[in-house]
């Protein structure tokens, strides 16, 4: 299993519409937001072996905003080279 961070920004009148849209989707508990600290985002980070399936926790109105990175845990590499493959 691969992990993303989805990092998802939106405009803060669409706070309430979007954050709807991903708890109708299912998603909601996998993210987290910074509205309330005036920083209209969401973060999330998921596990799986497909990107499009992290796009599609993101309602596709602020898709493409959306940054998606996949990312790791260097403790579980090799926390001294860590752009060597293990
Ligand atoms: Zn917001």
């Amino acid at each position: 299993m691969d992990r993303y961070m989805i990092e998802s920004p939106h405009e803060p009148e669409d706070c309430d519409k979007i954050i709807r849209e991903i708890h109708t989707a299912g998603y909601l508990h996998h993210f987290e937001w910074g509205c309330h600290d005036g920083v209209h985002c969401g973060w999330a980070f998921v596990e799986t072996d497909n990107v499009e399936h992290a796009k599609q926790m993101i309602p596709w109105e602020v898709r493409e905003k959306a940054r998606i990175v996949k990312v790791e845990n260097f403790e579980k590499v090799d926390k001294i080279h860590p752009h060597k493959k293990s």
